[in-house]
This record gives C-alpha cells, structure tokens and sequence, in this order.
C-alpha cells in the first residue's frame, strides 16, 4: 500500500488572480507530486510501511529526516489544496466562528495574528490555525514540520495551513509575500475549515 496524490477539487486556473495557475500546477504536479513520491519510495525500506500518514509523523523527532520531510510534505499540501476554494471564499460561521472570536477576540483579530505569524516565518515554513481542546490558536513550523509533530512547538489539531515556502506564490508575488497571505484569505474554504474544527 502506498500512498496517492490526490486529484484537485478544482482547475489549476480556478483560483485566478489569487494563485495563479502555473504556480498551482507546478506546485500539485511537481512539489506535493515530489512529497508523494518520496515518501513512498523512504516507506520501502521503514517498518512504518503500511502505518497512516499521522502515525507515520506523530513521532518525527525518532524518524529518519526522510520521512519527517516527505511525511510532512505530503500531509500538509493535501491539508492545504483542500481548503482552498474558487469563487471567493465563505466567512467563517457558527460555533468555529464563536469560537475564533473566543480565543482572538474577533475574526479581524485572528487574521492579524494569522498574518502575522505567515509573514514573520522565517525562510521556508507554514503557518497554522490550530486547535487545542477547546480554543484555537496560531503558530508556524519550519519546513515541512506541522503540529501533530512531536517536535513541533505547538502542538494540535491543524484545521487551517498556509505554504509560506517561495514555490508558493514566487511566480506571481516574487518577494511579496504579504500580498500573497492576503490573496490566500480570498480562496479560504471555510466549509472545509468548519468540517476538521471538533465542536
Ligand atoms: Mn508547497
């Protein structure tokens, strides 16, 4: 068994202006393609073979750096092409709404933090909106670390990531990556945000 890269939602052109269509494409076809394949290929030789992607990560402090970053990298882009979305993104509602506005003070608040913290990640990395029992919070990781990693700062549920690594957004922003954080909160599925929250 091994594992699949999933097939997008959406068109590579569908989140036009926001993320561009070549940067979409190379970064499914190529990068998350490349995570994929490498994970695949590390599982061959690891007794994890066969274990789920968040078994396999859970412990990234014990397993080789191979899988750490392949794992890492496969779970995080398949988190981060489904919660995005064409056609403009929904604002959160409801309980996941209550309870950013709870742990932030409000969604515009949340942004700032969420921003932030994209934006001050330093050389490659993400940025999360997590969940801790019942408050959400937000953090970044180096790499292709995220917070279900032992090794991770803070540690969660991620229920929103974004990709701050250059293959991101360098085609259409080059060094602006404020504008492309900001581009990204257009094409938010807040639905699909809503579905990994746990009311
Ligand atoms: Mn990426």
């Amino acid at each position: 068994m091994s594992f699949t890269l999933p097939t997008l939602k959406y068109d590579y052109k569908a989140l036009e202006p926001y993320i561009d269509a070549q940067t979409m494409e190379i970064h499914h076809s190529k990068h998350h393609a490349a995570y994929t394949n490498n994970l695949n290929a590390a599982l061959e030789t690891s007794d994890l073979k066969g274990k789920s992607i968040e078994e396999i990560i859970a412990n990234a402090s014990k397993v080789a750096p191979v899988l750490r970053n392949n794992g890492g990298g496969f779970y995080n882009h398949n988190l981060y092409f489904d919660l995005l979305t064409p056609g403009g993104a929904s604002a959160p509602q409801g309980k996941l709404l209550e309870t950013l506005n709870g742990s932030f003070g409000s969604y515009d608040s949340f942004k700032e933090v969420f921003t932030k913290a994209a934006a001050t990640r330093f050389g490659s990395g993400w940025a999360w909106l997590i969940q801790k029992g019942d408050s959400l919070v937000v953090s970044s990781t180096p790499n292709q670390d995220n917070p279900l990693m032992d090794v991770a700062e803070v540690q969660g549920s991620p229920i929103l990531g974004i990709d701050v690594w250059e293959h991101a957004y360098y085609l259409k922003y080059q060094n602006r990556r404020p504008e492309y954080i900001e581009a990204f909160f257009k094409v938010i599925n807040w639905d699909e945000v809503a579905k990994r929250f746990k009311a």
